[in-house]
């Protein structure tokens, strides 16, 4: 018996014949049991800062008469809420992603103008730790896709390489061309990761440290943002990592070529 088969008897004809249709599994089940763990997690996800938003209101009622603890009560309210946010936002971009197999109205995006507004948003968070945000190659390479994803697949990686890199250091963001493709990388001097999780941090939900993660507000989706970012624009995204010596994330985007600006206008034959 192989469990990883369907199959499926019907009736023909009148003669006896049958049809046998043996259907594999494997992949059904694969997909099934990826959408169970997706749901179960964000259910977890979810519940947690829901958990503690309800906690710390019940202590703030309690403390009623002591305006300190109020206020510091309040102050973690507000961050829970804070990460409930993000973890919603996350999600909302991860589904709209995931639905679009492709970009609906590709436009060329430059990079020099994408990476800049992506370093604007990341500016307060580098400056908080000292850490330096350099570029460099950027100029005058186009792609052919939508910046507003390219913003946001940067701005993930920017943010990460933020994050895990201690203060004082350097997060370098590069392009270059590579035959059809515009390759983009953001570098950083920090923690690293570790070989055996290297493939796995594209996931959703998947950290090498989840409390350290989560307590720098993390959502876990960050990666699987930029992946989804990167096939929608027919490229994709890889790692390099030394673990106490740094990362550098590739996007591999396709370059614009001119191709579909040059293409004569259609003509009608009637
Ligand atoms: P998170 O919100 O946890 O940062 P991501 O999907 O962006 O989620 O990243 C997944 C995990 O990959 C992180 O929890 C972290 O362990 C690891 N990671 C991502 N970027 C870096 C980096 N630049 N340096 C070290 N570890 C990283």
């Amino acid at each position: 018996e192989n469990t990883n088969f369907a199959v499926r008897v019907a009736p023909l004809s009148s003669y006896g014949q049958v049809l046998v249709l043996a259907e594999d599994q494997t992949e059904r089940r694969r997909v099934e049991a990826v959408r169970r763990d997706f749901v179960a997690n964000v259910s977890h996800e979810l519940k947690t800062p829901v958990g503690a938003l309800s906690l710390l209101a019940e202590t703030v009622q309690d403390a009623a008469d002591d305006p300190e603890a109020v206020t510091r009560f309040a102050g973690r309210m507000q961050h829970e809420a804070a990460r409930l946010t993000y973890l919603v936002q996350d999600l909302i971009t991860l589904s709209r992603i995931q639905g679009a197999e492709a970009i609906p109205t590709p436009e060329q995006v430059s990079i020099d103008e994408a990476v800049q507004v992506a370093i604007d948003y990341c500016k307060t968070r580098a400056g908080a730790k000292d850490i330096t945000l350099v570029t460099g190659g950027t100029e005058g390479l186009r792609i052919w896709g939508d910046d507003d994803l390219l913003i946001t697949a940067l701005r993930n990686l920017i943010d990460n390489a933020i994050v895990y890199s201690p203060e004082h250091t350097r997060v370098v963001i590069s392009a270059r061309p590579a035959g059809g493709s515009v390759e983009v990388s953001v570098s950083d001097q920090g923690i690293g990761i570790p070989e055996e999780s290297q493939e796995r941090i594209f996931e959703r939900f998947f950290r090498v440290d989840a409390a350290r993660s989560r307590a720098t507000g993390g959502t876990g989706l960050g990666l699987a943002i930029v992946k989804h970012v990167a096939a929608a624009h027919a490229g994709d995204v890889t790692v390099w990592s030394k673990e106490g010596s740094g990362s550098t994330f590739t996007l591999r985007l396709p370059a614009f070529g001119g191709k579909a600006l040059a293409a004569p206008p259609s003509i009608p034959l009637e």
